[in-house]
């Protein structure tokens, strides 16, 4: 049995690896390179329990023991840890508030009130997101995957469509017995061949600074009001490699269809970096190092869509993570895997991401343009 993944993010590295481990042949197939997109530039924060009273309370748990277990089980350093993570308020919104550290932390600047504690190692973590996707898509490779370079131009159906039979790389035919959709927010693409809801791209910013290791592993999750009013959600997220990553500032800027053409909104980089020297003098005299910008696909009501794709045969979806695509990429490549070798996940109850759950997106919707 062969599988073509579209897609060589989290996502789709962990749907070969899964394969592989149950002795499946994968080929994922990747514009520009694994991790090239959010994967490679996100976060990396794991929680146990955030998702715990939504419908992805048990593919988090599951991921988040997943992640643990991975680290024993795969080759390769992708900085993963356990975290104490903490939340707070920092600029003018404390203003008139009780000033100083709840909690003392000392690479923040005395603006910074850091008053609760949101996880415990028991709880939350952390992996170096590209580092944790390239090991994964190695690991795949060990096990048999191949990794093809190129753009899926489309996917080959038979029987009026109903059945998949392989995909369209850059005008070529490849064959497969089933076809893995997991392009994360380019999913959307996918809906000109079949019938899948809309997957659509929420932007995000960030920076990595070059901080050295005596920042020590804590999470940060604050609330920052800056000079013009805006209210942003900086998270703060120091690393076993001596960086500490911050993101914030969302936006709906369109997203482009290569996604090497994904660039910072003007200005917002600007403005996080100000923050950042606001909130601590460590990041405030620190070398930036990556200046980003990256979209987390998103879907309507927000849960990802793991599952078969509603009449089409052969065909699978794996995207729409949004903001826990890192932390649920394992359960979701286990479940896939699960899926498409026994007919059934056995880990997690999928239905509540069913595909068919939504409806399909008009492919008169969209408005391609390749630049
Ligand atoms: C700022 C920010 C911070 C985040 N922080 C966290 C966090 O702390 N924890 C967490 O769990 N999650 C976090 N996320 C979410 C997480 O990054 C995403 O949910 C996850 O990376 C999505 O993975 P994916 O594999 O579905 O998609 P992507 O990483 O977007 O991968 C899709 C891949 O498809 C490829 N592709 C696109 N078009 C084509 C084509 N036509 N042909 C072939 N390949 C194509 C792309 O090049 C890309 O490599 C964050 C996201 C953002 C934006």
């Amino acid at each position: 049995m062969r599988v073509l993944i579209c897609g060589g993010g989290v996502i789709g590295a962990s749907v070969a690896y899964f394969l592989g481990c149950r002795g499946v042949e994968a080929v994922v197939i990747e514009r520009l390179a694994p991790a090239a997109a959010a994967s490679g530039k996100s976060g990396g924060f794991l929680a146990l329990d955030w998702c715990d009273g939504t419908p992805l309370a048990p593919l988090a748990r599951r991921s988040f023991a997943l992640h643990a277990d991975l680290v024993q089980r795969i080759a390769g350093d992708w900085g993963y840890r356990r975290l104490t993570t903490y939340g707070g308020v920092s600029g003018r919104r404390q203003r008139n508030r009780h000033r100083g550290n709840g909690y003392a932390i000392d690479w923040l600047s005395p603006e910074v009130t850091v008053n609760h504690r949101l996880g415990s190692p028991d709880t939350t973590a952390q992996v170096h997101p590209q580092r944790f996707t390239e090991a994964m898509m190695r690991a795949a490779q060990a096990q048999g995957a191949h990794l093809r370079l190129g753009n899926v131009t489309g996917l080959l159906r038979r029987n009026g469509g109903t059945q998949v039979t392989g995909v369209e790389i850059d005008g070529d035919a490849i064959d497969g017995d089933a076809v893995v959709i997991a392009m994360g927010p380019w999913s959307i693409l996918c809906a000109q061949w079949v019938p899948l809801p809309g997957v659509y791209g929420l932007k995000g910013h960030s920076l990595v600074f070059e901080t050295g290791t005596s920042v020590p592993a804590e999470a940060l999750f604050l609330e920052y009001v800056e000079g013009n009013g805006a209210v942003q959600t900086p998270e703060l997220f120091p690393r076993t490699d001596g960086t500490t990553y911050v993101c914030a500032i969302s936006s709906e800027a369109p997203l482009p269809i290569n996604p090497s053409e994904v660039v910072p909104d003007p200005g917002a980089l600007e403005r996080l970096e100000g923050i950042c020297r606001e909130m601590s003098p460590v990041l405030a005299s620190a070398k930036i190092v990556a200046r980003q910008a990256c979209y987390r696909p998103i879907t309507q009501g927000g849960l990802p869509l793991i599952g078969r794709i509603p009449g089409v045969e052969g065909g699978f979806a794996a995207t729409g993570h949004s903001v826990w695509g890192i932390l649920n990429a394992p359960a979701t490549g286990e479940a896939i895997a699960d899926l498409i070798i026994d007919g059934a996940a056995r880990s997690v109850d999928l239905r509540r991401f069913d595909p068919g759950r939504l409806p399909p997106l008009d492919p008169a919707r969209l408005r391609i343009t390749e630049g």
